[in-house]
């Protein structure tokens, strides 16, 4: 199977915009959960990149487990996005829900299908007719080996560039949102050549244990951090009580780059 060791024994480096993920190269996304206003999302690419940030995330597109939440800018926040990232140097990536979205994602760098859309294997079938890179979240309770089915969806239809993203899965524990699943990377470098990305955020749901989560990630192996962070996080319209503040992405980002030079 394309995404197994045995397919390609070396490690698949994915390029991302101006950046490369895997076989060495270390991502640290960060961004808001939900691109708000043009002047939020500015802000914060402008700490994330300042702070030694190398790629901006940002959803236009939200599965809110309530449909009375905000449910993103659509379009008008890619749009926002897109310019943002020209203007700071930084590819992008953003959630794509749908089949009907894909056509709106022709300025974005890299596709994210989310923990609810990892067993969509329609829209997966689709991304994978497409050549951009794909962050493909773990599903909220899927083990290892259907994270790695969903993976060989987009890859049997063409698209090879899949990252594989841990973001957390369900257990019987209520102190953190979800479970984060460490072992996975160790685990995903022993059958996969495809690089693995942590999302502590999601996994964690609050603030104060991101920074211990991110640090054992890149210990253990990982290619790269994808972090909330935002300006204002009280004010936040999704996920505030994960996000970083802008000092806090400051000092996480420092000591992420040098514990990554002794991996
Ligand atoms: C997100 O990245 O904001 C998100 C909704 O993630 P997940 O699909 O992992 O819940
Ligand atoms: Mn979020």
């Amino acid at each position: 199977k394309k995404a197994s060791k045995q397919w390609h024994p070396e490690d698949s480096i994915i390029e991302v915009g101006n950046i490369k993920i895997g076989g060495g190269h270390f991502a640290m996304i960060g961004g808001p959960c939900s691109i708000e206003t043009y002047n939020q999302l500015e802000k914060t690419a402008a700490y994330v990149k300042e702070s030694g940030g190398n790629a901006l995330r940002g959803g236009a597109f939200k599965p809110r487990t309530s449909p009375y939440s905000f449910q993103g800018l659509g379009k008008d926040g890619l749009d926002m996005m897109h310019e943002i990232g020209q203007k700071y140097d930084m590819p992008i990536v953003s959630e794509v829900m749908a089949i009907s979205q894909i056509e709106l994602f022709e300025d974005v760098d890299m596709f994210q299908v989310g923990a609810r859309n990892m067993q969509n294997f329609d829209l997966l079938k689709e991304l994978g007719k497409t050549n951009k890179p794909i962050l493909l979240k773990r599903g909220l309770s899927a083990t290892i080996q259907e994270w790695l089915m969903s993976a060989e969806y987009i890859m049997s239809e063409g698209n090879e560039n899949v990252i594989l993203c841990e973001r957390g899965i369900r257990t019987f524990e209520t102190e953190t949102r979800n479970t984060q699943d460490l072992s996975a990377i160790a685990v995903v470098k022993q059958l996969s050549h495809l690089p693995v990305v942590i999302d502590p955020s999601h996994a964690a749901g609050r603030r104060d244990i991101i920074e211990s989560l991110s640090l054992a990630a890149v210990a253990a192996g990982a290619d790269g951090l994808i972090i909330e962070t935002h300006p204002e996080p009280e004010r936040a319209s999704s996920d505030g009580e994960q996000s970083l503040y802008p000092e806090q992405y400051r000092e996480l980002t420092e000591k992420v780059w040098k514990l990554h030079q002794f991996m």
